[in-house]
């Protein structure tokens, strides 16, 4: 007999599909259009447990769903007072390319938007040469439990469309919370950005945090508790850039989007979940990514004041 939360899914999947709003990231290397059509729902419970509807294995770019895990790579890699005081932890509230620095410091607000992902990627171990591309995607796969890798046409497309990004890098560098070559720290954002997952790949990674930094499949522990702690706490406060507000009302998880299509969000201490739909709403989240995840948060009662 199918199980009660599979059926769930199916049903939640159908439903949600006849939302047909927003508009898949134009900027995509050609001859590979993101399909508006796709779309798939997976959860990954602390226990190793994968349930999937739908694309779930359809691969497509993590985006800015990869900040939250290289946030995580740098305070383990300097602890988290060090990276403290380069990016701030505070809600910005804006949009995730906005020029949001600290006046007189320059400092981000934190590590979920443009500005703090960049001066977190230059922090990591390796970075000045060709370590830290390779030390983030070999921290990305532990989560994953399965070999991860970057997209090269993808990398250079972003690489040809980011002139905020470049100048954002330009920015931190002068006020020196980028210490290392601007350009190159843009370079390894990008490549992180570039990540080909798929949504079971993206569930097992909340799943990952939801388990306390070990992959509940692989036993294999990528983060320890205190670091997960604030990668959750900061994507409970900005994970979801200008609609973080309404996200915590109404979802009340910590989460992340990326303008690939993918929605990564997590119980802590129960489960992870991801979805993967490419039609974007206004701040860049996938529009069935958000319905879904209110729904299931309801339905499940994951909020976090319920689920307690
Ligand atoms: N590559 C994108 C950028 O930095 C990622 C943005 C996102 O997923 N929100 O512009």
């Amino acid at each position: 007999m199918e199980s009660p939360i599979q059926s769930y899914l199916e049903q939640l999947l159908a439903d949600v599909s006849g939302e047909t709003m927003g508009t898949p990231y134009p900027i995509h290397p050609s001859g590979s259009a993101p399909d508006p059509q796709d779309f798939g729902i997976c959860l990954a419970t602390v226990d190793g447990y994968v349930y999937s509807v739908g694309a779930s294995d359809k691969r497509f770019s993590i985006q800015s769903i990869s900040k939250p895990f290289s946030y995580g790579l740098a305070m383990a890699d300097h602890g988290i007072e060090a990276v403290d005081e380069k990016v701030d932890v505070e809600p910005s509230g804006d949009p995730f390319n906005e020029i949001s620095l600290a006046p007189g410091t320059g400092r981000p607000a934190n590590a979920m938007i443009n500005a703090g992902a960049l001066a977190v990627v230059s922090m990591i171990k390796g970075s000045g040469g060709k370590t830290a591309p390779r030390r983030i995607m070999d921290f990305y796969s532990k989560c994953a439990g399965r070999r991860l890798a970057g997209s090269k046409a993808v990398f250079d497309v972003e690489m040809r469309n980011s002139d905020r990004n470049h100048s954002l890098a330009y920015l931190l560098s002068s006020f020196g919370v980028i210490d290392d070559d601007p350009t190159r720290a843009l370079e390894n954002y990008l490549r992180q950005c570039s990540a080909q997952v798929t949504c079971r790949d993206l569930a097992m990674m909340a799943g990952t945090l939801a388990n306390a930094g070990t992959n509940p499949r692989t036993g294999e522990t990528a983060l320890e508790i205190e670091q997960v702690e604030r990668v959750l706490s900061v994507m409970m406060t900005s994970g979801m850039y200008d609609d973080a507000g309404s996200w915590v009302s109404s979802v009340g998880m910590p989460a992340k989007s990326g303008v690939g299509g993918g929605t990564l969000a997590v119980l802590p201490g129960q489960a992870g979940l991801a979805v993967f739909s490419p039609p974007l709403d206004a701040h860049g989240s996938s529009v069935r990514g958000v319905e879904t995840c209110r729904r299931l948060s309801s339905d499940m009662e994951m909020h976090f004041v319920r689920a307690a």
